[in-house]
């Protein structure tokens, strides 16, 4: 009965998670992934995700961040379809 009892009780402390961290703590980063053979330097996905995409005066693009915070994910997601060369992989 008391085994039946902790049980519950462990069950409820669980509940009592700040669901933001545990979400954080279950949500593996995605990764970005940039083809540069593809890539033809037109800015359109820095243009979608500056935080994360830039193309500098030499004409390269650099990746700012390579594994970006959840909240980025809607931005980058645009730029991977902006993308005209489909340069650009999201990796879960
Ligand atoms: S949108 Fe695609 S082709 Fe253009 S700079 Fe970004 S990765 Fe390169």
């Amino acid at each position: 009965m008391q085994w039946i009892a902790g049980v519950v009780h462990t069950h409820q402390q669980s509940l009592r998670l700040d669901p933001s961290k545990l979400r954080s703590a279950m949500v593996t980063p995605m990764r970005v992934v940039v083809d540069y053979d593809l890539c033809e330097s037109n800015a359109l996905c820095m243009a979608a995700a500056p935080e994360v995409f830039e193309v500098r005066d030499d004409d390269f693009l650099y990746v700012l961040q390579e594994n970006p915070p959840e909240e980025l994910r809607a931005k980058v997601e645009e730029a991977v379809q902006r993308c005209p060369k489909q340069a650009i992989t999201l990796e879960d």
